[in-house]
């Protein structure tokens, strides 16, 4: 079985445009969306959730009002401030947690006299096991706020793999976040290797650099895809240098193709859209990446 997974630099270079497309030429695979900041590969693949799971990451500080005796021992030992008076509905004073304040150290409820702080669970998102046209999605939704992106898409991750090894499955295709931050890191564990998706300008060059460095920094292997390449030949042809220089495989080009937006205006991969020149170019990627 392989695992791979695809990452840009930044946003919006066609990442879950060409995720989706692999997504519909696979043969016996599960997809996993690990871009759980901003989850869009669902958009195109519209799973139908057939599990759902709660995801549980850190502790927040909770007072019961009840056992509370009010002496400030919380607030005056809470370095992040996370302690607050208010005024209850009767008008009382009480003591309250601001659960985004609260680093969740749980040094106030050792303090507390009265045991009157609990420290509980924060619900942090919720991650999903779906069908879709193509096979199984795992999928998640960080909620607003929420921290620890990382430890979701490991778990996304980590569910994708036991769901493929209980199918029986040739391919784990990812679709990772963008950037170099905490959530591509976790992505990246485990991958034959990672296919990166850039576009022919200079910011391009310089983000897919910065994530190539950061994939051999984890001794990964690393394929290259210039999306739009047409757009800016002579930038194309520096990004070719840069590439023969470093021996990355440049894996395949990708023209500008108005049939991608309206394969997806109407919903679809650009494959089950049927034309267009960028969808013959993603088949001849797909080919050889199956033969790496
Ligand atoms: S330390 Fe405990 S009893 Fe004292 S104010 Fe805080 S919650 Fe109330
Ligand atoms: S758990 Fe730590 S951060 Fe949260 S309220 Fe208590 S002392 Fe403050």
């Amino acid at each position: 079985m392989k695992q791979i997974v695809i990452i840009s630099g930044k946003g919006g270079t066609g990442k879950t445009v060409v995720t989706s497309a692999f997504a519909s030429l696979a043969k016996n695979k599960v997809m996993a969306d690990c871009d759980v900041d901003a989850a869009d590969l669902h958009l195109l693949l519209s799973p139908q959730i057939k599990e759902k799971y709660e995801f549980k990451s850190g502790v927040t500080a909770v007072i019961d009002k009840e056992l509370c005796n009010q002496c400030e021992q919380c607030v005056q030992v809470c370095r992040f401030s996370a302690v607050n008076t208010s005024q209850s509905a009767s008008g009382e004073k009480e003591f309250v947690v601001d659960p985004i304040a609260c680093e969740g150290c749980a040094f106030c409820s050792f303090v507390c006299p009265t045991k009157a702080i609990k420290m509980e669970e924060n619900v942090s998102g919720e991650w999903y096991i779906s069908d879709t046209r193509f096979g199984s999605l795992v999928h998640a939704k960080l909620g607003i706020a929420s921290e620890n992106s990382g430890k979701l898409v490991t778990l996304v991750k980590q569910k994708a793999k036991e769901l493929a090894e209980k199918q029986n499955c040739d391919w784990i295709i990812i679709d990772g976040a963008p950037g170099i931050g905490c959530p591509v890191i976790a992505s990246l564990s485990g991958v034959d290797y990672a296919l990166v998706i850039t576009e022919p300008t200079l910011s391009g060059l310089h983000d897919a650099d910065r994530v190539i460095k950061m994939v051999k920094h984890f001794k990964l292997s690393v394929k290259l895809i210039i999306n739009k390449y047409d757009l800016n030949k002579e930038m194309t042809e520096k990004i070719e240098e840069y590439c023969k220089s470093r021996d990355i495989p440049l894996i395949g080009k990708i023209s500008f193709d108005e049939s991608m937006v309206k394969a997806m205006i109407e919903g679809k991969t650009i494959i089950e859209y049927g034309q267009g020149k960028a969808r013959d170019e993603i088949i001849t990627i797909w080919d050889r990446l199956k033969k790496t």
